[in-house]
């Protein structure tokens, strides 16, 4: 299966994004990175030429530090992803980029004064679907969604809303998903095919993800 992905240049995106309210806060997610990582060492140990764009984990990895761009924001990701779209064959988008920022960084620490704080937030840019607009035809993306109601036909309209040509259906259960080791995934592809997986381990879902996007 790893013949598919030889002599192919992969970007994954992986982990959470801070968005600072002032110098020393931040809102972001329980996203872990461990999927992401998961899949991008797996293919690494395999010699496919990978290039992780992660947020702030803390994980440890058998990945060379050349092959990791480390960013904070979800601005910066975005930023950092373009150097790679043009070259990259596949992109695999796991990170759980915030979907809001503050609208203004304050410059000091915000004090407190009232008893309630009002902040004013805006969107953050969507890597993936800003990817999608300029996906040239021999290039595959790979997206992730968490849903928790009609979650097959929701996957499904975000796999065509962001131009994907497969989509990881995670489940937000115990045991399952953001910050475990284990998760419970379903596999969709663009052509229709539906693949449900047990819980396993996300290093061997990293395998099965591989596997199911060799064949689309
Ligand atoms: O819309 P939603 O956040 O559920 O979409 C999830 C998919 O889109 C994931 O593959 C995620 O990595 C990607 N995404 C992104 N940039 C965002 C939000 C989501 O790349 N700002």
């Amino acid at each position: 299966m790893y013949s598919f992905f030889k002599n192919k240049k992969i970007l994954i995106t992986a982990g959470p994004t801070r968005e600072y309210l002032d110098p020393v806060r931040y809102i972001t997610n329980e996203s872990s990175g461990k999927m992401g990582f998961a899949i991008a060492e797996s293919l690494h140990q395999s010699g496919v030429e990978i290039r992780m764009v992660c947020g702030p984990v803390n994980l440890k990895t058998a990945l060379p530090e050349n092959k990791i761009s480390s960013v904070i924001t979800g601005n910066e990701m975005l930023f950092e992803c373009q150097k790679y779209f043009t070259e990259s064959e596949i992109v695999i988008f796991c990170a759980a980029v915030a979907d809001y920022r503050p609208m203004e960084m304050a410059n000091q620490k915000i004090k407190k004064d009232d008893s309630k704080l009002s902040i004013e937030f805006i969107k953050n840019p969507d890597i993936a679907f800003e990817f999608g607009k300029i996906k040239r035809p021999d290039q595959i993306s790979i997206g992730f969604a968490l849903e928790t109601q009609n979650q097959i036909e929701n996957a499904k309209s975000k796999m065509i809303k962001k131009n994907f040509d497969m989509i990881v259906l995670n489940s937000p259960n115990k045991n399952e998903g953001f910050g475990y080791d284990t998760n419970r995934i379903t596999l969709i592809s663009k052509n229709g095919t539906i693949h449900e997986i047990p819980l396993k381990t996300k290093k061997e879902l990293a395998n099965d993800i591989i596997h199911f996007a060799s064949k689309i």
